[in-house]
């Protein structure tokens, strides 16, 4: 088996920018220190939404249990009806939704059924009763009613077979798989358990909520949206507050996120000026890559390991932060999470209604407002102001404008690249 690189080893690597590192370049690096977590938990089917599934689940009976109508109207022969005259037939019996008709459907015979109900042996297709026209001793039905053989009759099985595989062990749990695990009559499910993330942000201008703001200082935003984006992710979260640019608290910060969280996650500090002593220390605790992204918002991000843990250090605009969870955090959290499969945020392609300015040199993540023209096709313009501190251009976007980093100014009417948000926000 071949070893995975160590952090060291990375950044001796050719191609290695520490001042100059793309993207995906960056994720791909990531990807390389990340190992699921392995405990798993059994818990109730409802308290397993969001998390992923630690087991496969093979499926111990069919889905539908029988073979059963999906409409309202009658159980027929189809070798009894006619394309081009009406036929008439005898009523025979009754199938409604959990009780069955026990009668067998006999040539020119049918039996009234309902959306759901069992199809009595003899018939194999359903007439849909707007097709039909009950009368006393039965039922007439219009010339070419039904087009073939089986129509309108759902098969016992046909969305889950008795002893197949339904879900492979890393599949997350959301709404529909929690009603398909239902309709299996599973009512418990191994999950793996969930992440332990622990965030602090830095900075002596930082204030909490509830303390008043002397000259110069500011509110403590970016814990607020690690708290959502992390909670949205299911996360176990510990919010370790706002801590000073004093090497000593930061030290003992680092060192009691990293005992008690799977991933540790810090704000600030981590730009040109502020990181060489927080460099020092990161080296002392752990072993940890300091890189310029190149990509705007969010240049500076530190990444390595704390003990056990993983490291993130995110830069401390709001706007970077946001970004930058989006595009290393997520990733890195969903793997470790157990998921399967994982990818980047999907990214399409949409008509630019506004002009946009742009220098070469870096990945832009403009914040967009994707929407339907009056022609139906998607177009995108950008919500103003983009700079790093402008919080207020996340919560007016529901998309990212993905500028590659070759890319210059662009005229309204350019196709352009977008990446929507995926409820994080
Ligand atoms: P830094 O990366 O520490 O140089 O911070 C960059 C900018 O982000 C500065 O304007 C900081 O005041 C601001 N900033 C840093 N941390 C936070 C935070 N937790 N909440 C709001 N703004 C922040
Ligand atoms: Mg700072």
């Amino acid at each position: 088996m071949t070893q995975p690189p160590t952090l060291r080893e990375i950044s001796c690597a050719d191609d290695y920018d520490p001042n100059s590192m793309p993207v995906d370049r960056a994720r791909e690096l990531i990807r390389q220190f990340l190992h699921p977590v392995t405990l798993r938990e059994r818990v109730h089917l409802r308290l397993a939404l969001n998390r992923v599934l630690g087991e496969d689940i093979v499926s111990p009976l069919d889905v539908p249990g029988h073979d059963n109508s999906a409409m309202d109207g009658w159980a027929v022969r189809f070798a009894d009806l006619s394309p081009d005259r009406e036929v008439t037939l005898r009523r025979v019996g009754e199938s409604f939704a959990g009780k069955p008709s026990t009668v067998t459907v006999g040539r020119g015979e049918a039996v009234r059924i309902f959306t759901g109900a069992v199809m009595p042996a003899g018939a194999d297709t359903v007439v849909m009763q707007e097709r039909a026209t009950e009368i006393e001793s039965g039922v007439r039905v219009a010339p070419g009613a039904v087009s073939k053989a089986g129509q309108n009759r759902r098969f016992a099985g046909e969305d889950l077979k008795r002893g197949a595989t339904v879900f492979r062990s890393g599949q997350p749990i959301h709404a529909a798989e929690l009603g398909m695990l239902a309709s299996l009559g599973i009512n418990e499910v191994l999950v793996f358990r969930r992440l332990r993330v622990a965030f602090f942000s830095t900075g002596d201008e930082l204030r909490s909520l509830g303390q008043p703001l002397n000259a110069g200082e500011i509110y403590d935003s970016n814990r607020y949206t690690l708290y959502g984006m992390l909670t949205r992710m299911n996360c176990d979260v510990m919010d370790m507050g706002v801590v000073p640019d004093e090497p000593r608290l930061l030290e003992k910060a680092f060192t009691a996120a990293a005992a008690n969280a799977d991933v540790v996650i810090t704000s600030g500090g981590v730009s040109v000026g502020e990181a060489d002593y927080v460099k020092i220390l990161l080296d002392k605790l752990g072993e940890v890559l300091f890189w310029k992204i190149a990509m705007k918002p969010g240049r500076p991000l530190a990444y390595g390991r704390l003990g056990n843990a993983h490291f993130f250090g995110l830069p401390g605009n709001p706007v970077s932060v946001m970004a930058t969870f989006y595009q290393f955090v997520r990733d890195a959290l969903l793997i470790l999470q157990g998921r399967r499969h994982t990818t980047p945020l999907p990214l399409f392609k949409a008509q630019l209604a506004t002009p946009i300015r742009k220098a070469p040199g870096r990945t832009e993540f403009q914040r967009g407002v994707l929407e339907a023209g009056p022609d139906g096709a998607l177009r995108v313009r950008t919500t103003g102001n983009q700079g790093s501190g402008v919080l207020s251009s996340m919560s007016q976007a529901n998309c990212f404008i993905v500028l590659a980093t070759d890319t210059g100014d662009l005229e309204a009417g350019a196709a352009v690249e977008v990446q929507p948000f995926e409820g994080l926000l």
